[in-house]
């Protein structure tokens, strides 16, 4: 039997189309340089690189 499927739509509240919820389950499953500082963004939580403080956005994807 399938298990329930919990999506993360509605998780906190926050919009589950905004931009940096997007970019995060990116990089969940790539390798990712950080634009400004080449830091490896694989995993990050946030779209904002811990290193340097550059914002990812999905156009630099
Ligand atoms: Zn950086």
């Amino acid at each position: 039997m399938k298990p329930l499927d919990v999506e993360p739509q509605d998780y906190n509240g926050m919009n589950s189309t905004s931009p940096a919820s997007q970019i995060v389950s990116f990089l969940a499953s790539h390798d990712v340089g950080c634009p400004s500082c080449g830091y490896n963004m694989r995993d990050c939580t946030t779209s904002t690189c811990p290193e340097c403080g550059q914002e990812l956005t999905q156009s630099r994807l």
